[in-house]
């Protein structure tokens, strides 16, 4: 006997149920209900009924590989364990030869995107960026470049002397194709103060989303959940990152980034559960409803908590990932394997119930003829994935 939905979310949530069901939006009040109820199971349900209208059992992932061009940086947020220190990892600045180098490591893999963002390395000079943004072009044509957080656009185009407006537009003329979102984590003034206060705000943060937009740039947005944020604060993000996305149109993705104690200066926290991740998918989905996806990024989340993940308003599982550096625990800086084969990607959302597609960055379905023809065209067919 199949069960009544009303019965499965309970009186307490039935009017988001009913709000969900008529693709009303949901307020602030109803945000907040979503964060503490205790049942999680209802959340999850309601942000599947959004995920199955959008994309029905569709599974988005991208080939990408990423770059973290420099760890050397002058923020020093307190949540972060990739910026060099004493007694943690080594300080290090890729050359544009170690750049090219990185890239040829994966020369025989199939790429479709390269995710390049680093610290705040005032050594650096602006031509150093877009340079490095050429770097990739030549060395992978094709590929969709993704790179620079806002903070790092705004020190960019500081070193430069220029605004950010001309950074951005000088960056897109050497290749830049998408900012990765990231570098406010939460957009509260309580949270910045207290964790990265030597970061942009989220005024800042704001004007470089604006600007890009007005370029014609596309962007992604991330909420770094489970440190000293309120349930309130988690809710205004998402709030003011939805009335952005009615202005601007622009985001593509959001992809709420699970905090890892670990190596950071707040290391005596416990960090997000299970529950946390599984539910900060959902009441991303439920509340951005003028975003088409929600990512569940495996490498923060683990493979298991991403698979039940697909079910609580995922719809995208990231990608194939090569060497990414940024939530390392301590002593493991030196291993750069993580890394899903596309084999086991498709596993991965097979096994979960779910349709695995390959996508580029700007989530066209990609068909083999045109990965092999534009990709690797010197090199032998890749198996594809069927939707
Ligand atoms: Fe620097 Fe970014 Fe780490 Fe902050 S999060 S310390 S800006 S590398």
């Amino acid at each position: 006997m199949a069960l009544d939905p009303h019965q499965i979310v309970g009186e307490e949530l039935l009017p988001i149920l009913k709000k969900v069901e008529a693709g009303e939006r949901l307020s602030r009040e109803d945000g907040i209900l979503l964060c503490t109820t205790p049942n999680l199971t209802a959340v999850g349900y309601m942000a599947n009924i959004v995920r199955e209208r959008k994309h029905g059992g569709k599974t988005y992932f991208v080939r990408n590989q990423h770059i973290n061009y420099t760890n050397i940086c002058n923020k020093f947020c307190k949540f972060c364990s990739f910026y060099a220190k004493k007694g943690g990892p080594a300080p290090y600045q890729m050359t544009l030869e170690e750049v090219k180098h990185r890239l040829e490591w994966h020369r025989d893999v199939a790429l479709t995107e390269i995710h390049m963002v680093g610290g705040i390395n005032p050594r650096l000079p602006y031509s150093y960026y877009l340079d490095l943004v050429r770097t990739v072009k030549e060395a992978r044509p094709g590929v969709h470049v993704k790179a620079f957080t806002a903070v790092e656009i705004v020190e960019i185009a500081r070193q430069g002397k220029v605004t950010v407006d001309q950074c951005l537009a000088d960056l897109i003329e050497a290749g830049l194709d998408s900012l990765p979102g990231g570098g406010i984590e939460i957009l509260s003034d309580r949270v910045h103060a207290e964790l990265f206060g030597k970061k942009l705000n989220g005024e800042e943060w704001k004007m470089v989303a604006r600007a890009a937009a007005k370029l014609g740039l596309k962007q992604y947005a991330t909420m770094l959940y489970g440190h000293i944020e309120t349930d309130e604060e988690r809710v205004d993000h998402l709030i003011q990152l939805r009335e952005l996305q009615d202005e601007t149109g622009h985001f593509l993705t959001m992809t709420p980034l699970s905090f890892h104690p670990e190596a950071t200066e707040l290391s005596d926290l416990a960090g997000p559960t299970g529950d946390d991740d599984l539910r900060n998918i959902a009441v991303c989905r439920l509340m951005l409803d003028n975003f088409d996806h929600i990512k569940s990024f495996w490498i923060m989340n683990t493979v298991p908590i991403t698979q039940m993940s697909l079910w609580y308003g995922a719809d995208d599982a990231d990608g194939l990932v090569h060497e990414y550096e940024i939530t390392y625990k301590s002593g493991e800086f030196g291993n750069k394997s993580q890394s899903l084969t596309y084999e086991n990607m498709v596993r991965m959302i097979e096994e979960a119930g779910r349709i695995p597609v390959e996508r580029d960055s700007l989530y066209r379905e990609i068909t083999p003829e045109e990965l092999n023809a534009t990709i690797r065209p010197k090199l032998s067919p890749l198996p594809m994935a069927t939707a």
